[in-house]
């Protein structure tokens, strides 16, 4: 984007990044450099909506037609055509159209409580909340509203429409699973694969991601699994993909099968290189919605329509206990097949789309936490500008005498500590490049994380799965080894 900016104003990067910096927004950074041109076009045309709407839809369809090589300077070309026809405001939207981020500051409870507001007096906003989980499109819910409440209660989920997933709470323990979920509970083998919510309708199949896009494209063994092995007419069935190393049938980390998800291409190849089996564990729609029906019922629906076999499709490993000792020998057996845990599920919960209710919990070993020295970050956007966040970590290599990075922690800083963080790293910047900086490696943090995995891009060769921080460590002075790691990725 800065180079489509760049492109349209004349402006060098350099410039354009310095204001993104200070502004933490490219929108506005684009309007600040529209507005700053120096050539002036000369007859001033007025960009319509349906100019804009074109070159929105050319760019995306310029996406799907080149599949095997992208032509991405084709895409900038066309961009920046549209953000130098605009006038300095235009070029902010605009560009955080393109960037899918329109920074109005509306979010879908804000939305839902406004449609109570103007057709409800307020009321309703279950109703309305109901409605938009199953149909995911507040269009349509909006729609509904002008017309009665009545309309929006009859609003129904759609084959070939993905809803939100359910998602898990965490907890710490099996007494604290069953404590959230009762007795007795569903407990299942956590798989380290992709979420995917398969809608079957007349014999068609589409794959949906948690994140809701369509991979049906990308793995046609998903597609053909079901078509043979699942027994409905129509059917919404959420499932865990699980890839396998054909080599010697072991389970492989998401790391490797996500390479499926996002490949466009030599999809025959990939599908013999990482086969997958697909494991369903619930069922949200069979001739209709499930939602209000408990999940033991849904199990029993789910049961009916499932042919198990092999390798192509199998039901989740499931058993039904209140026992705290069955529950630690299932966990021990799942994690000792090389699964990430358990997850222990509340038996007579409805399903509740897109929402972290404590339904279902997941449980996973705990990671002994590592201290790693802060070596570099990124300044942030939005409302944090003017923060150091993105932290770059490193571990100590003992032989080379440097500290080698293991991750990046992105998410989950609070304001109190990204600005003591900052308060930390900006005495030590030695090195900035646009929005990066490099720092003396003169911070520790103790760090939580999911998992370490094989990195090909790290120098350290190791990557922190979701790292997280847990304390600031000024009380150290030397970041963990990289041999500390080995050792943990090897007993993990
Ligand atoms: P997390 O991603 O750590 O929040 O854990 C939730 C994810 O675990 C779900 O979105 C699924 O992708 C995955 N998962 C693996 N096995 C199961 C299972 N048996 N039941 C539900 N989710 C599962």
């Amino acid at each position: 984007m800065v180079d489509v900016i760049s492109r349209a104003t004349g402006r060098s990067e350099e410039d354009i990044t310095e204001v993104w910096r200070e502004e933490g927004d490219l929108g506005l950074a684009a309007e600040e450099m529209v507005d700053g041109k120096t050539q002036q076009r000369l007859v001033q045309k007025t960009l319509t909506v349906e100019e804009v709407m074109q070159t929105l839809d050319e760019i995306a369809s310029m996406e799907e037609e080149a599949l095997e090589s992208v032509d991405v300077s084709k895409k900038v070309g066309k961009a920046a055509d549209l953000v130098s026809a605009s006038s300095p405001r235009e070029a902010r939207y605009a560009v955080r159209n393109l960037l899918q981020n329109m920074r109005l500051g509306v979010a879908e409870g804000l939305i839902r409580d406004a449609l109570a507001e103007a057709f409800f007096d307020g009321e309703h906003v279950e109703d309305i909340q109901h409605a938009y989980d199953l149909t995911n499109d507040f269009r349509q819910v909006a729609k509904a509203c002008q017309d009665g409440i009545e309309n929006v209660q009859e609003l129904e989920m759609e084959l070939f429409r993905p809803v939100n997933s359910m998602l898990a709470k965490k907890v710490e323990s099996i007494e604290e699973g069953f404590e959230e979920v009762g007795r007795p509970a569903g407990i299942d083998f956590k798989y380290d694969g992709v979420r995917a919510q398969i809608h079957v309708s007349g014999g068609e199949v589409k794959v949906f991601t948690r994140r809701l896009e369509d991979i049906t494209e990308q793995f046609p063994d998903v597609v053909e699994a079901v078509e043979q092995n699942i027994d409905a007419e129509n059917a919404i069935i959420d499932t865990e993909i699980i890839g396998y190393d054909p080599e010697n049938d072991s389970t492989v980390p998401f790391q490797r099968l996500s390479k499926r998800v996002k490949r466009k291409y030599d999809i025959e190849r990939l599908r013999q290189e990482i086969p997958v089996e697909v494991r369903p564990f619930d069922l949200i729609y069979l001739d209709g919605s499930l939602l209000q029906q408990t999940y033991a019922e849904r199990l029993e629906s789910l049961r009916g329509i499932v042919r198990e076999k092999r390798r192509v499709l199998r039901l989740v490993d499931h058993v039904e206990t209140s026992s705290k000792e069955k529950v630690a020998e299932f966990d021990q057996r799942a994690t000792s097949n090389g699964h990430e845990g358990i997850m222990m599920k509340k038996m007579d919960a409805r399903y509740k789309p897109g929402k972290r209710v404590g339904y279902m919990v997941k449980l996973k070993p705990v990671m002994e936490t590592l201290d790693l020295a802060v070596v570099g970050a990124k300044w942030s956007e939005g409302r944090r500008s003017g923060w150091l966040g993105r932290l770059k970590l490193g571990a100590w290599n003992e032989e080379e005498q440097e500290h080698e990075m293991v991750g990046r922690m992105a998410t989950g800083l609070t304001d109190d500590e990204l600005e003591r963080i900052t308060d930390r790293l900006e005495p030590l910047v030695v090195e900035e490049d646009g929005r990066d900086v490099t720092v003396e490696p003169e911070v520790l943090l103790e760090v939580e994380y999911e998992e370490i995995q094989q990195s090909p891009t790290y120098e350290s060769g190791y990557a922190l799965r979701f790292p997280r921080l847990k304390a600031f460590r000024d009380d150290k002075h030397q970041a963990d080894t990289k041999e500390k790691l080995e050792r943990l990725y090897t007993q993990q």
